[in-house]
């Protein structure tokens, strides 16, 4: 493999783990992949891991995540686990450089003419390169904190189907950034639930979850986007919107039978060690040549 010249490299995670299984025999590296975020360059090896599949235990029962724009998360529990403070400051920045982005020469005209853009643009096109990248980490390592504690605290946790269509057209910021969360939570929650022995389960795509009453099953006709707070015209409950979808997901259980098509990975625990697939590995950064223009 040859690898460009790099000045630097420190490893994000700690390889000692992978070492150590290396040697025993536990695991394998299949590939190493290179790929380039903002400025930085990474490794990351695929690695073929033998784990011990614990049996499926009884623990805490059932809880509802719904994942949302202002907060990380909303718990049936009626927890709110909001977004870390770095985070926020992180995307008022990107908001701030994309606004600034779009004063400056730019490589297209305002006829559509390609044209050199400005040393300002290329600087400002850098800076907001790096604070996606950023955002993107952060927001991984919120959520890792948030689907560790689901999988191991939880015997079933019940999230929504991601609306992939309503996404792409989605033109908001705020609203794709948490649709990219929501993706990595389910990717994050399908491999930790079958590590700790837990299940998942994904609601169908057009569950009402927002707009149903989550104590007396009443649905509305339609819930403005604006109305924070849920009011059931039928039973008079007033409760938070999200904390009203969490409950209505952690509810879903009762109507679907845990072992359905939707519970692909919900591992019925033979308590056998097995290969839990594939896994993303390690990934390492070094300061090496940039591959931004
Ligand atoms: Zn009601």
């Amino acid at each position: 493999m040859v690898l460009p010249r790099i000045g630097r490299i420190r490893t994000h995670e700690s390889t000692r783990k992978l070492a150590r299984r290396l040697e025993a025999g536990t695991a394998r590296i299949l590939a190493a992949t290179i790929t380039c975020t903002a400025d930085r360059w990474f490794v990351s090896f695929t690695v073929e891991v033998q784990r011990h599949i614990p049996e499926q235990r009884y623990r805490g029962g059932v809880v509802g995540v719904d994942v949302g724009i202002r907060n990380l998360a909303v718990l049936s529990t009626g927890e709110v686990v909001q977004n870390p403070r770095p985070l926020d400051r992180a995307q008022r920045r990107l908001r701030r450089l994309n606004r600034q982005l779009a004063r400056r020469h730019g490589p297209r005209a305002p006829d559509g003419s390609r044209r050199t853009p400005s040393t300002g643009w290329t600087q400002v096109r850098r800076r907001l390169a790096r604070t996606h990248a950023r955002v993107a980490n952060l927001r991984r390592d919120a959520i890792h904190k948030l689907t560790s504690e689901l999988a191991t605290s939880h015997g079933t946790i019940v999230v929504e189907q991601l609306h992939v269509a309503g996404m792409l057209r989605n033109q908001r910021l705020a609203r794709r950034i948490a649709d990219a969360g929501f993706g990595e939570l389910r990717r994050q929650l399908t491999y930790k639930t079958t590590w700790h022995g837990s299940a998942l389960v994904v609601a169908d795509q057009w569950y009402p979850s927002s707009k149903t009453c989550s104590a007396c099953g009443t649905a509305k006709a339609k819930l403005l986007l604006s109305a924070r707070v849920f009011h059931c015209d039928a039973c008079g409950l007033r409760v938070d919107r999200d904390v009203n979808a969490a409950r209505n997901l952690e509810r879903l259980v009762d109507y679907v039978a845990v072992s359905g098509p939707e519970t692909g990975n919900a591992r019925g625990g033979d308590g056998s060690p097995g290969l839990a697939g594939r896994t993303p590995g390690k990934r390492e950064a070094s300061t090496g040549p940039s591959c931004l223009g």
